[in-house]
């Protein structure tokens, strides 16, 4: 017989208090179940990421969750897009405006909305076990909790994933970003006056360079406290260059990702050479003046399914697409706006709930990861196929670059305006 489920008793345990776990969280708390969640750093994670972009559904999301913010400190809009040569002209230029905020900003404010009480730092999911309409987590240091439902939002390298479905593992893509933030103040006015509200990007061969502004220190917006943000997508093959990038200066190779501080200073030296010769000169001063850029390998993970009885899994543990579709938080809101909204629509009938939010949400990732990988082809050292290759060269152009990196075009349901339209989707 189904399982009757909406009162309060609910019990809910997240794994992985990030973006992601918070977003869940809140939204089940506001139909009425008995959330906690539990993530493995001992600290806050404010200090973390870089600059995020954001989108309608993404502002949509947070109004649902009943968090309270002054939306003229979320982020620094931007008017529109922009393409620079490698000699600092503008060759493509278009109207786009967004809000582009950072990761940091984004967490205090779901986290604030989240009482002290529901929020377990340095509690690490070793295991669960799951049975019919209950699920048990297992934590490192032993304790044992029961629960309805147990959300597996613990990122790319989701031990939830990793127990249900092994053989998912994320497949490096070919390339890496080279990321890091710089001052406003550090920047001439000449760069600032090109770059400062716009989405820019610049085309170097088989790369691509884009930055934007965020907030400041303390989410400052204010001109002058403002920071730059910059990704630049440069191929890394997965055996050589890869390898060597992983590596710190003692020869010791970091896995999956080496930790900003342990990056050879001769890479960053480097990289400050190519910009030079590679980038506009805009570009190259924002790479020059930023302090300690840092290295994220690009994955893409796609899972067939995003449930098993009473355990779901949400955001990157159950696909990441590409960063060029500037989706995985809005893509992490909307799986916890489906799956809130499955269960109190089908309070009836739990399983029918879960049923319903994978369906969509599968339908949903599977689309975000291969658009995003569509996009970064060009960046691959290796393309796989003929179509990939005929993709890329669709995308090379400085117009392709404007229109479809970082927006939500071809993956959200046509005119979807609200975050309501995800979730029957
Ligand atoms: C280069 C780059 C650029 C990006 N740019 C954008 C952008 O512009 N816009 C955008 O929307 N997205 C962007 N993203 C993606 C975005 O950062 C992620 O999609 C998003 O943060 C997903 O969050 P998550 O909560 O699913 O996972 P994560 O943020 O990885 O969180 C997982 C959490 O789970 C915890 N955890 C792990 N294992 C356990 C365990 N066993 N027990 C308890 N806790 C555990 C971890 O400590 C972590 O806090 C970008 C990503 C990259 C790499």
């Amino acid at each position: 017989m189904a399982d009757r489920l909406g009162s309060k008793n609910n019990r809910v345990v997240v794994a992985g208090g990030s973006l992601a776990g918070l977003f869940s969280a809140l939204l089940l708390r506001k139909i009425g179940w008995n959330v906690d969640v539990f993530e493995r750093i001992p600290a806050g994670l404010a200090g973390r990421g870089a600059g995020i972009v954001t989108h309608p559904e993404l502002w949509a999301a947070l109004h649902r969750t009943g968090a309270v913010w002054d939306p003229a400190t979320l982020g620094v809009p931007v008017v529109g897009r922009l393409v620079l040569s490698r000699e600092g002209d503008i060759v493509g230029e278009r109207a786009y405006p967004q809000t582009m905020t950072s990761w940091g900003r984004l967490y205090s404010i779901l986290r604030a909305a989240l009482p002290d009480q529901h929020y377990h730092s340095g509690r690490t999911l070793a295991e669960i076990s799951s049975s019919g309409s209950r699920a048990t987590a297992h934590l490192e240091n032993g304790d044992e909790i029961v629960c309805d439902l147990l959300i597996g939002a613990d990122g790319v390298y989701s031990t939830v994933r990793r127990q249900f479905l092994p053989a998912v593992q994320p497949i490096y893509a070919g390339y890496v970003a080279w990321r890091g933030l710089v001052e406003e103040r550090d920047l001439s006015p000449e760069t600032w006056n090109m770059l400062g509200d716009r989405l820019a990007f610049c085309l170097p061969p088989g790369e691509q360079m884009l930055g934007y502004p965020v907030a400041g220190a303390n989410d400052d917006v204010s001109p002058g406290r403002r920071r730059y943000n910059f990704v630049w997508y440069r191929p890394a093959s997965e055996a050589g260059d890869l390898q060597l990038l992983l590596t710190d200066r003692h020869g010791k190779h970091h896995q999956p990702s080496i930790p900003p501080q342990l990056i050879r200073d001769e890479l960053i030296a480097e990289i400050r050479e190519d910009a030079s010769r590679l980038l506009a000169p805009h570009f190259a001063e924002v790479v020059h003046r930023t302090e300690r850029p840092f290295i994220q390998p690009v994955f893409d993970v796609e899972t067939p399914t995003m449930s098993f009885q009473r355990v779901v899994l949400v955001g990157d543990a159950a696909f990441v697409a590409r960063p060029h579709l500037g989706m995985g938080v809005t893509k992490a809101a909307g799986d916890a706006i489906a799956l809130s909204s499955a269960l109190e629509e089908n309070s009836g009938d739990c399983d029918a709930a879960i049923a319903r939010f994978d369906r969509s949400r599968c339908e949903f990732g599977t689309a975000a990861v291969a658009r995003a990988r569509h996009l970064g082809a060009y960046m691959q050292a290796q393309l796989k196929s003929p179509s990939e290759r005929a993709w890329a060269e669709q995308h090379r152009t400085a117009d392709a670059v404007m229109t479809e990196t970082a927006t939500p075009h071809g993956i959200l349901p046509t005119g979807a305006k609200t975050a309501s339209a995800w979730s029957n989707a």
